[in-house]
């Protein structure tokens, strides 16, 4: 039992916490109003300080609002394990340092919600920061993209997702989406595992 009354986002965040470890460097690909990036940072975050999120977005609005979201939910030393830039995620590779182990790269894909629902990830920029992520990504790593149908352009996101998935290396890689199908226009939850140790048929 996953699904349930939960959301995609909701199940998202139930399989990271079986992918992520205490230490790990996690990507938050679009930031938004911060769920996610609250949601990476619990599970990094520890002791020693080691564990680090970088998220991005385009919109300030939304870096800041995510800056607040942190302020009212964690210690001000938890929040130094998150830096935050206002970059396109096609450009992930440029902020996070070499040799960063890369465990998890999150995407909520779509609209700030409260903001302008004109401003959306865009399939092209999208495929260049699915690009980006699977070169960083270490073995036994995960992309997740929760992808929203329902508006213009989303269908069509969801298509590059899928066709960038399906293109994926069946030796590296195990590809897969839940999408609810009585709810044709309910978020669909991408799942990009990358195998721990690659299988030669
Ligand atoms: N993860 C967020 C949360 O937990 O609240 C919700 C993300 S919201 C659905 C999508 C976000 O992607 C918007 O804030 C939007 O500005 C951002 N975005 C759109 N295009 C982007 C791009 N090329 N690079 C990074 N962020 C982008």
């Amino acid at each position: 039992y996953v699904f349930g009354k939960k959301k995609a986002t909701e199940v998202a965040h139930l399989i990271w916490k079986h992918v992520v470890r205490n230490g790990d460097t996690v990507i938050d690909a679009t930031c938004g109003n911060g769920y996610d990036t609250l949601a990476m940072l619990k599970l990094v975050a520890d002791e020693s300080g080691r564990g680090h999120v970088y998220g991005m977005d385009i919109q300030r609005d939304a870096l800041e609002s995510t800056s607040s979201l942190l302020d009212e939910s964690v210690p001000l030393k938890e929040k130094e394990s998150v830096t935050l830039f206002s970059i396109c995620h096609s450009r992930m590779e440029e902020i996070v340092p070499e040799n960063s182990p890369v465990r998890l790269v999150a995407f909520n894909l779509g609209y700030l919600p409260g903001g302008d629902k004109k401003i959306t990830t865009i399939s092209e920029t999208t495929r260049l920061a699915l690009e980006a992520a699977k070169k960083i990504l270490i073995p036994g790593g995960l992309i997740s993209l929760v992808v929203y149908v329902g508006h213009p352009g989303g269908m069509e996101e969801l298509e590059t997702v899928e066709a960038f998935a399906s293109g994926l290396s069946v030796d590296s890689w195990i590809c897969c989406k839940f999408q609810i199908l009585n709810r044709p226009l309910a978020p669909v939850l991408v799942l990009l595992s990358k195998r721990e140790i690659a299988e030669t048929q």
